[in-house]
């Protein structure tokens, strides 16, 4: 079977089997009810002048960890069996999903180990030691951080939990776009921030079956976006990993990516990337207009619009998918007067 790059989306979906299903979905909105916040969906005046159509903020930045990554991690772990749920869990993460993993292990009496890299912010990390969560730091990217996770899993008998490249994951992250056709009917398009594409992919799932019209735009930062490259290359790819305002966005997808990759490359629209200034005017914008503290990969779909890097035509849902920046870097950013 080939799929053809050019084919309208729809006609792409018909075509392929994709490894998450609306079902799936439907079942991790079941199984997470009351132990994540379905979060609000709040128009925008300011972006809705901008761009003259109506904008609204999805908040995940209101789940109890400050990001969106409760959802995925919630509903893997409740889909575990009793014994890999008490042989404990671990994890690599950039933060939130550390964050994530911990919080849902402790609601649930499972203990958690987490791997990270050394770039990883010194607040993420702390966040996720009082979590009570053990904390394992080893070398400075995310793939060093996984080869820890491999080993954990190989000589201790840990069941992973991984950050995006997993069916139960995505499907808890996918519940986000189940909320948005429940609030917004007439949605005609959906920003969302791309990472590993948990959380994009999961969002097309619900939206290209619920309402298959919807434009998908995944939006990255220049820096390193592992995604964009995997699709452009027809593969996944390695990425140099750079410092960034996004630092939720950094790492790659994995070599041996078996779920998002093919979510990603049949199901969004578009993908779009911010520079630096691009996201910190994001960060800017939801701080002084929104009233919100967002960090750099929340920030990234009000930045798009800001920069004029997206066409809208209609009713349009913005991911602002998590809280958790650096407070100095945050009043670094918001303290300069540039816009
Ligand atoms: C993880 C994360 C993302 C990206 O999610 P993926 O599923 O990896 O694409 C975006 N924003 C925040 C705040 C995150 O923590």
């Amino acid at each position: 079977m080939t799929i053809m790059k050019s084919a309208s989306p729809s006609r792409v979906i018909e075509n392929t089997v994709l490894p998450v299903s609306l079902t799936d979905l439907e079942r991790a909105a079941t199984r997470i009810e009351g132990r994540v916040v379905r979060t609000p969906l709040v128009p925008s005046p300011s972006l809705s002048v901008r761009s003259d159509q109506p904008v609204r903020l999805k908040l995940e930045t209101r789940q109890p960890i400050g990001a969106f990554k409760l959802r995925g991690a919630m509903n893997a772990i409740l889909s575990l069996d009793d014994a890999a749920r008490r042989r404990g869990l671990v994890t690599a993460s950039t933060g939130n999903h550390g964050r994530a993993v911990a919080y849902a292990a402790r609601e649930l009496g499972v203990p958690a180990t987490i791997c990270m890299s050394s770039l990883v912010p010194a607040n993420k990390v702390e966040a996720i030691r009082s979590l009570g969560a053990d904390i394992r730091i080893v070398g400075a990217s995310q793939d060093d951080a996984q080869d820890e996770v491999e080993r954990l899993v190989q000589s201790s008998s840990l069941t992973p939990i991984p950050p995006f490249d997993d069916v139960n994951v995505v499907a808890g992250q996918g519940t986000i776009g189940l909320e948005l056709i429940e609030d917004l009917p007439d949605l005609v398009t959906v920003l969302v921030p791309l990472s590993g594409g948990g959380l994009a992919g999961g969002i097309s799932v619900a939206v290209k079956a619920l309402k298959p019209q919807a434009r998908i735009i995944g939006i990255s930062m220049e820096r390193g976006a592992a995604m964009h490259a995997a699709i452009a290359a027809g593969k996944p790819v390695a990425v140099r990993e750079e410092e960034t305002l996004a630092d939720s966005l950094g790492g790659g997808i994995g070599l041996s990516n078996r779920v998002t990759l093919a979510l990603c490359r049949d199901l969004l629209d578009d993908v779009i990337l911010l520079t630096e200034a691009e996201i910190a005017a994001g960060i800017r914008h939801a701080a002084r207009d929104e009233g919100e503290v967002v960090e750099g990969a929340g920030a990234v779909g009000i930045a798009a619009i800001l920069a004029d890097k997206v066409k809208l035509s209609g009713p349009t849902a913005v991911i602002v998918s998590g809280s958790n920046i650096d407070p100095a870097v945050h009043r670094n950013l918001i303290g300069r007067s540039t816009r």
